[in-house]
């Protein structure tokens, strides 16, 4: 049996990057979008004309009903979902914890955790053998990110106890759950967050003196996932260039 994967939040950035890795390492892949059909389709388009195969299902994956949806289309497009790579994530304009309201606290949680708590559920209730995951959290659970965004950092921090939980619950099942916890990289999302240049900004402040790229966290992602990695679960790959 070929091996089946979902990339969350994968039509721009580094799921799209990991979605195009992985097809062309033969995983046929669920590009995973939430708003954006067009960029999920030209990803597609791209990796079917390489070769490879792939479709695209828009999913907002901090719903339940939503990742049931996604879990559906995908088996009856490839089959058995055999892999997942948990990377849709949000963040909101750079303030301190005492400017932040509730709502976009919980939009933060839900978004980047409960995506990952409902993927990674829906994942091992189908799961037919083993395989693995991949949670995207970020340097942010480890720095904290002070009067940036303390609520994205909380929950890159939940992500990292639900990596750690789960590898626990699944090794005895030969499910390997790991994680990447990306620093500083060239995407969009730094728009969102109010600040376009900001890898720019902080370069000289990372030992490695740039930003990292998309494909560089790729790498990483498609490494864990993969029987090479069959040894490691449990484990956070740093790939913020030193800091
Ligand atoms: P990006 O370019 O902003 O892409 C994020 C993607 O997530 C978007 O395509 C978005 O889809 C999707 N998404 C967000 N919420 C979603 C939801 N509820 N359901 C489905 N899709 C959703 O960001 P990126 O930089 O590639 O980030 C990817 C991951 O890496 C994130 O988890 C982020 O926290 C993490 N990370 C990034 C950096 C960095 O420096 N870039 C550093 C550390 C960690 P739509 O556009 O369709 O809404």
């Amino acid at each position: 049996m070929g091996k089946v994967v979902i990339v969350t939040g994968a039509g721009r950035g580094i799921g799209a990057a990991t979605s195009k890795l992985l097809a062309a390492k033969g995983y046929r892949v669920c590009v995973n979008y939430r708003s954006n059909a067009q960029s999920a389709a030209a990803i597609v388009d791209e990796i079917t004309a390489s070769g490879g195969k792939a479709f695209s299902f828009q999913a907002d994956v901090s719903n339940e009903s939503d990742v049931i949806a996604l879990f559906d289309a995908t088996e009856r497009a490839f089959g058995p979902v055999t892999h997942l790579v948990n990377n849709a994530g949000i963040l909101f304009p750079q303030t301190t914890l005492a400017d932040i309201d509730v709502a976009r606290f919980n939009e933060v949680m839900m978004s980047n955790v409960t995506s990952c708590f409902l993927c990674s559920r829906e994942y091992i209730r189908r799961a037919e053998s083993t395989g693995s995951i991949v949670n995207v959290s970020s340097a942010a659970s480890r720095s904290g990110a002070p009067f940036e965004y303390i609520d994205y950092a909380a929950s890159k921090g939940a992500m990292d106890s639900l990596t750690r939980g789960l590898s626990l619950e699944l090794a005895p099942k030969g499910i390997r759950v790991n994680s990447v916890r990306p620093g500083f990289i060239y995407t969009s999302m730094h728009a969102d967050g109010g600040e376009p240049n900001r890898v720019a900004r902080l370069a000289p402040q990372i030992p490695l003196q740039r930003g990292g790229t998309p494909d560089e966290v790729a790498h990483a992602i498609v490494w864990l996932l993969s029987d090479e990695a069959s040894y490691v679960t449990g484990a956070f790959i740093d790939l913020a260039g030193g800091k």
